[in-house]
């Protein structure tokens, strides 16, 4: 398979078309920006990392009934995917307090949520990605309330999966984000990536933090974090 034209870019990936029909394929990049892009730098080696997680995981949840868009690893930074467009979500599950919600709640951070908590904000670079609801969803058509019914059921589906599979890794999966996008057929499929730049993951037994809040709060051992969730992921 080879790449014939790249199609977009973002902040941590590219998406090109390639030389067959319904398959996109995906490059990850090193470079890492937090704060809606205000902070920018590079993590060595991150691409290869979250390229390898991101698979290793959506190969796991397809063998529990998620629909994912991976098709196959190319090498060691670029996916062939099925081809989607993406619904303008950031899905955002929570278990433990942190981040925007510690702030917004005045919950310390690390206090345990009495129940999952789900948020939806608008991919919108430009409004810094702002939440919504239900209701701004359905009334500015971003997703229709069936899709949005199955997107909330995949990610509560998903958060129990990938719970209980980090648990025995002894990492706590704190909170995460999701995508997904419509395949021509209209089925709705997990897309985007699963890795250290878009979950908290924190080391049950320390606490320690093994994610990209490193980065965002120069934390120090970035680089050395993101390869030990490879490590207790792929064992490698
Ligand atoms: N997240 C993400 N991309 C975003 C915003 C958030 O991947 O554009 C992830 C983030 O890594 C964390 C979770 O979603 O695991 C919740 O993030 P939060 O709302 O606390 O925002 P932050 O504190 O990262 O600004």
């Amino acid at each position: 398979m080879k790449k014939i034209e790249q199609l977009y870019e973002g902040k941590a990936k590219r998406v090109y078309s390639s030389d067959v029909d319904g398959v996109y394929i995906v490059s990850y990049k090193d470079d890492a920006t937090a704060f809606n892009g205000l902070k920018k730098g590079t993590i060595s080696g991150k691409g290869v990392i979250n390229n390898r997680v991101t698979n290793h995981l959506m190969k796991m949840l397809e063998k529990k009934g998620i629909p994912t868009h991976f098709v196959q690893e190319l090498n060691e930074r670029e996916t062939a995917v099925k081809k989607v467009t993406i619904i303008p979500l950031e899905v955002i599950v929570r278990n433990i307090a942190a981040g925007s919600l510690s702030k917004r709640l005045g919950l310390a951070e690390g206090t345990k949520l009495g129940s999952t908590v789900l948020e939806y904000c608008y991919k919108n670079d430009d409004l810094g990605d702002p939440m919504v609801n239900q209701y701004h969803i359905a009334a500015i058509d971003l997703a229709t309330a069936q899709e949005l019914e199955i997107i909330s059921d995949y990610s509560f589906r998903i958060n129990e999966i990938l719970s209980e599979y980090l648990k025995d890794l002894k990492i706590e999966l704190v909170d995460f984000k999701l995508e997904f996008g419509r395949t021509d057929d209209g089925e709705i499929i997990l897309a985007d990536e699963i890795s250290p730049d878009t979950c908290r993951f924190w080391d049950s037994e320390t606490g320690e933090k093994l994610d990209k809040d490193r980065f965002r709060r120069d934390l120090g051992g970035v680089e050395d974090a993101y390869l030990e969730i490879l490590k207790r992921l792929l064992g490698e």
